[in-house]
């Protein structure tokens, strides 16, 4: 924002500046002196591309507008934002095209002072339908102010600015530590009230059993916090990782996913279940950080087993070559993810509550956000297909320089 704030100040900067010049040069030419004539001419013309090459080094799209509210001069980011048509010689009403974003431009020129606001449309309606934006909400700042004239009313400068990415990466930021509290407040407050209960009534500790049997509770719970702690600390390690920080080496994808079914292996046989690996090539290797890529894998393979108890239940780890590169896929023919679940499986916190017993303690719900965002650091994709008793699969789609 600190940048941001500064190339705007620049920006008021550049066109005081260059307004006061022009002024300044046009006073003389309406009273000239005939050598000076053709030199202010001169100065003029200077002026004018001085402004044009400092405002077009701007990355904000910026319009100046006479007071019969047409557009008499924009910038490069300008005619890029609001174009095909060029907006010079437009109409600022026309050309802005929603009235929400005109209201700084209208509030100035009515009052005769700066006006700003951030703006909040919806995505399809935004300037240049603004590419920021995967939350369907694009957020602008117009920012206007009446630029002094030689004479006559003053003209009026815009400017526009995208703040879609910072607006949906702060509303990412905001859900993010509302969820993390609200998912750490749960197990706090039932250790708390266990707690509180054994000080209230010491007595209690007396019955043995029945002491052990609440002890096992809290430390469920407890548990639940420390593993909630570990998945933050991880996305927050692969948030701020990317190819350079991967630790990459290559290693056999069948040994990778044996051990894993090796640590799952009471799972396994608590679930009944039988997990095959099925690759098409038995000794297929991955270029990658296999620390994450045991994440990934594990998070995987666990989900297909824990959401689904019933017996008969087959997991498949396959591995094809595709157009891109490498598929892994990890399937699965159990309970399934409900058609209306799908397009939030990948957020954080999320879970689909009705697979989880009341009794069992639950899972985090960070596992697949933390695998998405493993596999795109390694420059791949994930997505998921699900026929909900038929057939579950998690497709993962890696670039062949990956491999
Ligand atoms: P954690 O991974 O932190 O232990 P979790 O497993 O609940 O918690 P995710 O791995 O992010 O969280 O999975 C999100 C939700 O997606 C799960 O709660 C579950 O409801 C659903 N899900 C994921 N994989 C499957 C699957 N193979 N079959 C059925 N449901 C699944
Ligand atoms: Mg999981």
């Amino acid at each position: 924002m600190g940048l941001n704030t500064t190339i705007l100040c620049l920006a008021i900067l550049c066109l005081l500046v260059w307004a006061l010049r022009q002024r300044a040069i046009i006073r003389r030419l309406r009273h000239p002196e005939p050598s000076q004539h053709a030199a202010d001419l001169h100065a003029l013309a200077a002026a004018r591309n001085e402004r044009d090459s400092l405002l077009n080094a701007f990355p904000d799209a910026c319009l100046i507008a006479d007071a019969q509210g047409l557009i008499q001069h924009c910038n490069q980011a300008a005619i890029s934002l609001l174009g095909p048509v060029p907006p010079r010689g437009r109409a600022v009403l026309e050309t802005l095209r929603d009235a929400r974003l005109a209201a700084p431009y209208l509030e100035c020129r009515n009052s005769g002072k700066p006006a700003a606001a951030h703006i909040h449309l919806p995505a399809e309606a935004a300037p240049g339908r603004s590419p920021n934006t995967s939350s369907g909400e694009a957020v602008w700042l117009v920012d206007a102010a009446p630029l002094a004239q030689a004479e006559g009313p003053p003209h009026i400068r815009i400017l526009l600015r995208d703040l879609s990415a910072e607006h949906q990466l702060e509303q990412i930021r905001q859900d993010f530590v509302a969820n993390a509290s609200h998912e750490l407040r749960t197990p706090i407050t039932l250790v708390d009230g266990y707690l509180e209960t054994f000080l209230e009534a010491p007595e209690l500790l007396d019955d043995r059993p029945a002491a052990l049997r609440f002890l096992g509770i809290m430390r469920k719970h407890t548990g639940r916090i420390t593993r909630i702690i570990e998945d933050m600390l991880l996305i927050s390690r692969i948030e701020s990782s990317d190819a350079s920080t991967l630790r990459m080496e290559t290693f056999a994808l069948a040994e990778c996913v044996q051990d894993l079914i090796d640590r799952l292996e009471s799972l396994i046989r608590a679930q009944h279940a039988t997990v095959s690996i099925q690759l098409h090539d038995p000794g297929v290797t991955l270029h990658g950080d296999r620390f994450y890529w045991t994440q990934i894998l594990f998070n995987l393979i666990e989900n297909a087993l824990k959401q689904n108890p019933k017996p008969g239940l087959q997991v498949i780890i396959h591995s094809e070559p595709s157009d891109a590169g490498l598929r892994i896929e990890i399937t699965d023919n159990g309970i399934g993810i409900p058609a209306a679940d799908m397009p939030f499986i990948f957020k954080r916190f999320y879970r689909v509550e009705k697979h989880h017993s009341q009794n069992q303690i639950k899972g985090t719900g960070l596992g697949l956000s933390i695998v998405k965002r493993a596999i795109e650091a390694h420059g791949g994709s994930i997505t998921c297909h699900s026929v909900p008793g038929v057939r579950t699969s998690f497709q993962i789609t890696l670039p062949e320089q990956e491999l």
